[in-house]
């Protein structure tokens, strides 16, 4: 039989880590076998769904390149399915109209709660036979097995053990028609074939009232995982802000798409003391086995690295073409020449992020308007500025313009004046790019380009001039 995994987030706000690190979860394993990867909208509850929502799954999905092999399924058109499959357990005498009031439930429920006992329908209505009747409200019921155990045989957790005792008479239909989360996850899992269900561990004890669902149906039970929760960089519950973070919020902090999936696949999931997975690793190694059955932790500091290990091995026209809308959304234009692919190999080994490539190069593609003040002051000196203007004089008709030639041109002024390579180094580097960082002065001054270093020492010259009055 083909593997079937789904992901069957709801549309209500952000998309966790959490959730994405489950449909990552679903995909690799499908992925791994062969099969297929689905995507479910959970949109019943209309009040908190929202398109907005919706659409940043479709975003997140598409920008980490989980795809998904059939056009998603939305809940909310398919309220007639499961309206006719209730019915059809209603017939089957496996479920039941309840026309209990709300009133009535809540005093059960309060009363329970006053004699310290779990609270739990009491099954009034189970053997009533009711039929609808027009201007009655009623909601249905499943009747769920009154004894007998349900075996979770759960990949992640192992074998979880739950009595039918402990289960009271759920509804699957609201009074409003709606179907309730526990009915519509089973109708879909079956109507979408799903052989494998991964998700969160929070929907553990959900998983009994599900099997006896598939019972009910007389179809086979998917194969469970329940992967534990991602917890704090302290090892606590997230908090609301950590927990609210959502991967496209990494994307504009510049991090990778394949660094985000190693991180997220590594919280949690081990292969030996391997780190770094390309995703085709991820999907030839990933084995549902091996997820942690401990909660994991965020470590800010390991993403990080990753995403660095990430930007080392990218392509510079890859890089290139992941920048552009960075600098866009700076006013600068930057095109694909090889030029700007030189720019990120001078910068690569130094950025963690395609932001932080991006933030550190702006100089070689717009103008440079102001100093670091407290480096200006240090080094754009009376003593500098004759450096400045020999070295200005020798750039100005270097035969070859390249760092090497760059480079033979500084050390000679260096020996000759008798001065550290550092004195000449670092008012050049001010001139050129505002502060004290960047990559060897020798490749910056290439990657700049003859007429603007020209340009931006003749400034430095004057603004030293006009300094010291
Ligand atoms: N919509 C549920 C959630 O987001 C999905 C649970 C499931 O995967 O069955 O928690």
């Amino acid at each position: 039989m083909s593997v079937v995994t789904r992901f069957a987030p709801s549309p209500t706000g952000k998309l966790h880590i959490g959730s994405v690190r489950t449909a990552l979860f679903s995909w690799l394993y499908a992925r791994r076998h062969r099969g297929e990867f689905l995507l479910r909208i959970e949109d019943t509850d209309r009040q908190r769904s929202t398109e907005e929502a919706t659409q940043l799954i479709f975003d997140s999905m598409s920008w980490l390149g989980l795809e998904y092999n059939r056009k998603p399924v939305f809940q909310s058109q398919r309220l007639e399915s499961y309206r006719a499959k209730a019915s059809e357990l209603v017939e089957a005498g496996k479920a039941y109209y309840c026309t209990c009031t709300k009133e009535r439930l809540d005093a059960i429920r309060a009363d329970a709660i006053a004699k310290n006992l779990k609270p739990r329908y009491d099954n009034k209505c189970r053997n009533l036979g009711l039929k609808p009747t027009t201007g009655t409200l009623y909601t249905i019921r499943f009747r769920n097995p009154m004894d007998g155990t349900v075996v979770v045989d759960d990949m992640v957790q192992g074998r979880v053990d739950y009595q039918n005792a402990e289960l009271d008479d759920l509804i699957i239909i609201r009074t409003d028609g709606t179907p309730t989360y526990n009915f519509a996850v089973v109708v879909d899992e079956i109507d979408m074939g799903c052989t494998h269900v991964i998700r969160g561990d929070d929907h553990l004890n959900n998983t009994p009232r599900q099997i006896n669902l598939f019972h009910a149906f007389g179809k086979p039970v998917p194969v469970f995982g329940h992967v534990p929760m991602i917890l704090s960089p302290e090892g606590r519950k997230l908090s609301k802000r950590e927990n609210e973070a959502s991967v496209l919020e990494w994307r504009s902090e510049g991090y990778l798409p394949e660094a985000v999936l190693n991180y997220l696949v590594r919280l949690g999931w081990s292969h030996g003391d391997q780190e770094l997975f390309s995703v085709k690793e991820m999907i030839e190694n990933f084995d549902v086995k091996k997820i942690h059955r401990s909660p994991a932790s965020l470590d800010h500091k390991k993403f990080q690295w990753i995403n660095h290990q990430h930007m080392m091995k990218l392509s510079p026209a890859k890089a290139i073409k992941l920048a552009v809308p960075f600098f866009k959304e700076r006013g600068i234009e930057v095109d694909d020449s090889e030029r700007s692919q030189q720019i990120f190999e001078a910068q690569q080994s130094r950025s963690h992020t395609l932001l932080e490539f991006v933030e550190k190069s702006v100089y070689f593609f717009s103008d440079v308007k102001e100093y670091d003040e407290k480096a200006a002051a240090k080094h754009l000196t009376s003593k500098s500025k004759p450096l400045l203007a020999e070295l200005r004089q020798s750039l100005a008709s270097l035969p070859d313009w390249n760092s090497s030639a760059i480079h033979a041109k500084i050390s000679e002024i260096v020996q000759e004046r008798e001065i550290g390579f550092g004195a000449i180094a670092q008012p050049v580097r001010i001139a050129l790019t505002g502060s004290t960082v960047s990559p060897g002065i020798d490749v910056t001054i290439e990657l700049v380009g003859r007429e603007i270093v020209l340009q931006r020492m003749d400034f430095a010259i004057e603004w030293i001039d006009k300094r010291s009055g």
